[in-house]
C-alpha cells in the first residue's frame, strides 16, 4: 500500500490550506506537509463537478 510522504523532509502527515495566488483573484486549495509546509498538490477550492450539475439542473439541461 502506498504511503504518501513529503518529497522534502519525508514527513507523512499533510494539511490543506486555502491560498490566493499572487496577482490572482481566486483561491485554491493547497495540500502541504504538516511539518515543513512544502506544497505537494493543488486543487480548485470549489467542486466544479457539483457546480456544473447544479447549473444543469437549474437550467433543465440533461448531462
Ligand atoms: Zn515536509
Amino acid at each position: 500500500m502506498a504511503r504518501p510522504k513529503c518529497p522534502k523532509c519525508d514527513h507523512t502527515r499533510f494539511e490543506s490550506t486555502l491560498i490566493s495566488p499572487k496577482n490572482g483573484n481566486f483561491k485554491m486549495l493547497a495540500v502541504h506537509c504538516a511539518k515543513c509546509g512544502a506544497i505537494v498538490g493543488m486543487a480548485d477550492c470549489h467542486d466544479v463537478g457539483s457546480m456544473v450539475q447544479c447549473l444543469a439542473e437549474g437550467l433543465n439541461i440533461s448531462i
